[in-house]
């Protein structure tokens, strides 16, 4: 079971060539943001590593994060799985079940000592009788699991900050991963669901420099998570200007106006979808006219409705509205956001006055 070879061994014995692999290496490079004089790296990295054992563990989830997963297209899924990564034990993927698949848990907790990764999909429940794994509460198996572990993934924002089971009442009194496991690097990816590259990105950065890539101060990948997806949406130029869409059926709406006021949390959130956008860096919600829902943000469904706008700044007393001029604003960013708002509409009304 022990992985001897190299991850370019595993790529030229599946039939592929050399050439596919520097391409995959140069993919690989873009994903993790390194500019091409770099690729060279991640080539070392990839000539030299042996794959990275994963056991993803599935708690209080829709099965959402895996699918996003499986669609990954910077490197594909297949790149990840077949040479990257060494799975060894998912529930949707895996090909054993029952009493072979705990078999292979206990396998690569023995042999693999201190160098796998437990991905973690979906909240844990404080209460035991609500998720039992293999006759074990989720809680004793997501501790036994990591006991031996390198790091710990909370995939998605239901192990990242509880997501929708954590809602209010919370009847489970679900929890995130680092509620629980405090003895281990725990890397937090939320969103519902993540980016699949976000997570192949994390993966390739362990396997590529052997370390962890830098979080920010809530456990977040800082690479993917820096910006927030006001600062790079495609619609910013019509925020700007004052351009809104007043209604999902209106003349603004068909000509791409900015959603602030039909309920975007663009401003609120930080994620990577309007750099790395969705399937293939095709569209993502904003394009596609479906306003930002915050999902990567804590409490998302807590912090709603969604579609109506933003009246506070979560967890502070402080309003973004750029009906408002001189709104009370905390901070740079939000005093930039506000100030904006407010010189547009002034231009606006401005302008409108002068066509008077
Ligand atoms: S409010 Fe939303 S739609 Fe408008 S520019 Fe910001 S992120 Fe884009």
């Amino acid at each position: 079971m022990k992985q001897e070879k190299t991850i370019l061994q595993e790529v030229l014995d599946r039939g592929f060539s050399r050439r596919d692999f520097l391409k995959m290496c140069t993919a690989l490079a873009a994903t993790l943001g390194l500019d091409y004089s770099q690729t060279n790296k991640v080539v070392n990295a990839m000539e030299t590593k042996k794959r990275v054992p994963v056991i993803w563990l599935q708690m209080q989830d829709c099965t959402g994060c895996s699918e996003s997963f499986i669609r990954s297209s910077q490197p594909k899924t297949e790149s990840v799985l077949l040479e990257m990564i060494s799975l060894e034990y998912s529930e949707v993927l895996s090909a054993p079940s029952g009493h072979y698949a705990e078999k292979s848990i206990k396998d690569v907790m023995e042999k693999y000592k201190g160098e796998y990764i437990v991905v973690v999909e979906g909240s844990i429940p404080s209460n035991d009788i609500y998720l039992m794994i293999a006759g074990k509460s989720a809680r004793k198996e997501l501790e036994h699991v990591c006991e031996n572990a390198a790091a710990v993934l909370a995939y998605g924002s239901c192990s990242s900050w509880g997501g929708v089971a954590a809602a209010k009442p919370n009847p489970t009194g679900a929890v995130p991963v680092t509620d629980i496991i405090k003895n281990k690097p725990v890397i937090v990816v939320p969103g519902c669901p993540p980016i699949a590259e976000v997570m192949t990105g994390v993966i390739a950065h362990y396997v590529t420099f052997g370390v962890l890539p830098e979080l920010d101060h809530l456990g977040r990948p800082k690479a993917f998570y820096r910006h927030r997806i006001h600062d790079k949406c495609n619609r910013r130029a019509y925020f700007d200007a004052g351009l809104f869409v007043e209604n999902f059926d209106d003349e603004g709406s068909k000509q791409g106006y900015c959603l602030y006021k039909v309920g975007c949390k663009g401003p609120t959130t930080y994620n990577s979808c309007a750099e790395m956008r969705w399937n293939g860096g095709v569209s993502y919600p904003i394009q596609s006219g479906n306003p930002c829902i915050g999902c990567s943000e804590k409490d998302f469904w807590d912090n709603g409705p969604f579609f109506t706008r933003v009246a506070k700044i979560p967890g502070t007393q402080t309003t973004i509205n750029p009906d408002v001029v001189g709104a009370a604003v905390v901070g740079a960013t939000i005093a930039g956001v506000a100030a904006h708002g407010a010189l547009t509409a002034l231009d606006k009304k401005k302008k409108e006055s002068k066509d008077k």
